[in-house]
């Protein structure tokens, strides 16, 4: 009977440890959730559904596992960072992302905001230009088994014209201007949720309407800045020969 008693405290407490040790505590995503996004404003359901469900400590490196849920960006290699919880879920709001929509995501990163659109039902695109950063995402998110997310390594100022066009587009990096080959690739109906800018960036939605496209702005935002592939690699500014 000893042995059972003592037996309780014991597995409650490997329980724990484990738990901690791997960062994956569900009441650490929960609270995140409440404080950081819904306290702040963040009211669409699936959203905050999205944001419950994905474990975002799976996307950033294992010695940064137990911030993985802290209320700032994190960095993941490569000078990059996965973004501070509440801009996913302010991007993943504004897009208005419907079951089967199909979106491009520019700036893969780690792989999690594109894990959240996938949530929400969308087929995703998403494109990175660090070859690295692209093939372990890619690989993280094959392990969960996000098999709605076709990422790639490759220049986003190009978009993926195969795929065009596409009802959302969400850019996780700040281009200095929008890219017009991105909104070339915006459904009619479509929107754009991008941050423009270089020291100065606002966080925009460009929609897309029968006449042409409206522009939304947000509020200012702070992301790493969309890059230029190389001069090697020129993007044409005739159609696409891929
Ligand atoms: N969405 C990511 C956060 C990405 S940070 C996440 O959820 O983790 C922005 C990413 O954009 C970086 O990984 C950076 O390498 C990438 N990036 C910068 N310029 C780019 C470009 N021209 N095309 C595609 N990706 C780019």
């Amino acid at each position: 009977m000893w042995q059972r008693l003592l037996s309780v405290p014991m597995l409650v407490y490997a329980a724990l440890a484990g738990s901690a040790a791997r960062g994956d505590a569900p009441q650490e995503r929960e609270r995140m959730v409440d404080d950081q996004i819904a306290a702040r404003g963040v009211r669409d359901a699936r959203v905050l559904a999205a944001m419950r469900r994905v474990p975002r400590h799976e996307f950033v490196p294992q010695e940064a596992r137990d911030a993985a849920y802290r209320d700032h960006p994190l960095p993941i290699g490569h000078g990059q960072t996965i973004s501070q919880p509440y801009i996913v879920a302010v991007m993943s709001e504004l897009a208005r992302v419907e079951p089967g929509d199909r979106v491009l995501e520019v700036g893969t990163g780690s792989g999690y905001q594109a894990a959240v659109l996938a949530e929400l039902g969308a087929e995703v695109y998403s494109i990175e230009l660090v070859p690295e950063l692209a093939a372990r995402a890619a690989a993280t998110l094959e392990r969960l088994g996000y098999s709605a997310v076709h990422a790639r390594a490759g220049d986003g100022y190009r978009g993926w014209p195969e795929r065009a066009p596409f009802r959302v587009i969400v850019v996780t990096a700040a281009p200095p201007t929008v890219p017009p080959r991105l909104l070339d690739q915006l459904a009619v109906g479509g929107r754009l949720v991008i941050p423009v800018g270089d020291a100065l960036q606002e966080l925009q939605v460009h929609t897309r309407g029968e006449d042409g496209v409206t522009v939304e702005s947000i509020f200012p935002v702070r992301f790493v800045p969309m890059l230029r592939g190389s001069d090697a690699d020129p993007v044409p500014e005739a159609p696409d020969p891929q």
